[in-house]
């Protein structure tokens, strides 16, 4: 019935290292599986400094729109302004002339108000201007470091995915050594339970669940004639044998 000349215990001492084995083998996968996640977070944090820019961008062009459009308003005030004093120098009666004069009093009062919301606009736009080049310099900084990162990470990516492919290969030597129906009972427990399927017995308690062992199924185990499990979380037993000559696990 064995596909193997191997005792049941060298058999349960090789699905020992394969079982380990395999778990480094799923802990590599994980650690693979991690890296789209981490490159993700990387590129997040590239947008979010392009947003970032592209607001303070926006709030800076706004700002300065308004300085050109209060700058024109001057410009038009002083046509105005012309007008009225070209006016002035033909005015016929005393009225008509101060009339004029209330006209360019008026134009002054508004020019300086306008004069005063320069002033701040201009203090605004510097302080955008600043904000912008110290944005656009920490983002810099942060591409080229994320650049760096990501960079590391896909080396990382290729470095695990060429390990996995030499343990994948590596595994497929210890199949032969085991029987071919415990292999199937041990790939078939790892697919439904995720978890290792043979617990090392020593010292009369299940490895995996800290039970412990029945005296006579402790009995059983140690004579390695055929597959025992534990009572409590039904793992295949591979016990410590009652000599200490036998290497184990
Ligand atoms: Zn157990």
């Amino acid at each position: 019935m064995s596909s193997t000349d191997a005792s049941l215990r060298q058999q349960l001492a090789t699905l020992y290292q394969l079982q380990e084995h395999d778990r480094g083998l799923l802990s590599i996968r994980r650690q693979l599986q991690d890296i789209p996640r981490q490159i993700e977070q990387l590129d997040a944090s590239v947008a979010k400094s392009t947003e970032d820019i592209a607001a303070t961008s926006a709030t800076l062009a706004e700002a300065e729109k308004a300085q050109r459009s209060k700058n024109a308003a001057l410009e038009m005030n002083a046509v105005q302004r012309e007008k009225y004093k070209a006016e002035q120098r033909t005015a016929t009666s005393n009225d008509a002339y101060s009339a004029l004069e209330r006209q360019i009093e008026f134009l002054d009062r508004q020019d300086a108000e306008t004069e005063d919301e320069i002033l701040v606009l201009m203090d605004e736009i510097d302080r955008h201007q600043a904000a912008l080049t110290e944005i656009e310099a920490e983002a810099a900084q942060e591409n080229e470091r994320n650049t760096e990162q990501k960079a590391a990470l896909q080396a990382k990516q290729r470095e695990l995915e060429t390990l996995i492919a030499e343990k994948r290969e590596k595994r497929k030597a210890f199949l032969p050594q085991i029987d071919a129906q415990l292999v199937v009972q041990y790939h078939r427990w790892m697919e439904r339970q995720r978890t290792p399927f043979l617990a090392l017995g020593m010292k009369g308690i299940c490895g995996s669940c800290r039970i412990s062992i029945q005296p006579q199924t402790l009995k059983e185990a140690q004579k390695y004639q055929k597959l025992v499990y534990c009572s409590s979380c039904k793992r295949a037993l591979y016990v410590q044998p009652p000599s200490s000559d036998i290497p184990f696990p």
